[in-house]
């Protein structure tokens, strides 16, 4: 068998790409789809649940998948230089790729609202990196106008190779399951990603690849739920960071999104996202970040509701790694015990516990 070569090789076909298109590839995307094992703890009907870990991106998030073409169509188009706003998983993934392609990146992000982890990225990878005082939405609204003045190309997902990059893991998720699920539950920020997934389920249904099509259930949190509430939100808050948009570039696409398969758009709060936050962690093994526990936080909502009936599939998108914001890690752990270097202190410890 072939290694895997990144999402551009693999899905050329529904891509908009040439022979002339450089490929600039950190070889993203073949995520691994996982079955969730202790899911009927929280969840009363029995459903086949499984997470697509986008962590294992590169980068540590999906945003790898649009990037890889934007970039690569960037270099393609000539430019010397990219921009974007953040909530940090963009400039994350566009230092990567950029940096890879040799070319300049310039990002955008709100000060003391992005993840450490994020924030490193960016500037290891050598972005020049502009902390504004302002939200994302503010900081996007910068950087369409840059893009207006001066020769940077945009790579926000309002960029649409972001989309086309980011409906293959819609593709993935059919080939690994053998089709579509009943259900596709994922967060809902600047609303590109929903937007993605579902044209790439239209694709691949389109093509042949898969037979039937998934409601699209999108979950934005409620300090920070323009759709939900149907009006833009001044000044959205959440622990999630990296859905803490109030104004979404994709707006209306989502809308559609959830519309055309039946699906829903709904909110759920801090307190919801952590509990799945820590669920994921604690019984099923995997460590995402905040933001990406709000699809599982509104699969465990619509169930409270009946929405899901014995034996469907629902796939949840995990977002993004979890090492990525070691701090909501620790705020929401219990700290490590301190103890003198001892044999005895240990085993005093010990005792109770597991021996
Ligand atoms: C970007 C991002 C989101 C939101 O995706 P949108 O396409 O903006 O809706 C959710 N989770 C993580 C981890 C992200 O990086």
């Amino acid at each position: 068998m072939e290694p895997w070569h990144g999402l551009i090789k693999q899905y050329g076909y529904f891509l908009p790409v040439s022979e002339k298109t450089p490929v600039i590839t950190l070889n993203e995307g073949n995520t691994p789809l996982i079955k969730a094992s202790h899911i009927s703890d929280i969840i009363q009907e029995e459903v086949n649940l499984y997470f697509k870990c986008e962590g294992a991106n590169p980068s540590g998030s999906f945003k790898d998948r649009g990037m890889t073409l934007a970039i690569s169509k960037a270099v393609e188009a000539g430019s010397k230089a990219v921009i974007c706003a953040s909530t940090g998983n963009t400039s994350a993934s566009a230092s990567a790729y950029s940096a890879r392609a040799g070319i300049s990146t310039v990002v955008l992000i709100p000060e003391g609202k992005i993840a450490k982890g994020k924030l490193a990225q960016a500037m290891i990878h050598g972005a020049m990196v502009l902390q504004i005082d302002g939200n994302f939405d503010d900081a996007l609204e910068i950087v369409k106008e840059v893009v207006d003045k001066h020769p940077f190309t945009l790579v926000n997902s309002l960029n649409p190779f972001r989309i086309e990059g980011q409906k293959t893991a819609a593709f993935e998720v059919c080939d690994q399951l053998g089709g579509a699920p009943v259900c596709h539950a994922l967060p809902v920020g600047n609303a590109g990603n929903i937007t993605a997934y579902w044209k790439g389920y239209k694709e691949y249904q389109a093509a042949g690849e898969s037979k039937s099509l998934p409601k699209m259930l999108g979950f934005q949190a409620a300090g920070s739920a323009p759709i939900v509430i149907g009006k833009p939100v001044k000044n959205p808050e959440t622990i999630a960071t990296a859905i803490r948009i109030g104004n979404p570039a994709s707006w209306k696409d989502a809308a559609s999104a959830r519309d055309e398969s039946g699906g829903v758009i709904e909110s759920v709060t801090d307190d919801e996202i952590l509990e799945a936050y820590k669920f994921i962690a604690e019984r099923e093994g995997v460590f995402c970040e905040p933001a990406s526990a709000s699809s599982l936080a509104g699969v465990i909502k619509l169930s409270r509701k009946n929405f899901f009936s014995k034996g469907e599939t629902i796939v949840c998108t995990l977002t993004g790694n979890g090492l990525k914001d070691p701090d909501s890690a620790l705020k929401l752990s219990k700290p490590p015990v301190k103890i003198k270097a001892d044999i005895g202190a240990v085993e005093d410890l010990l005792r109770g516990c597991c021996i």
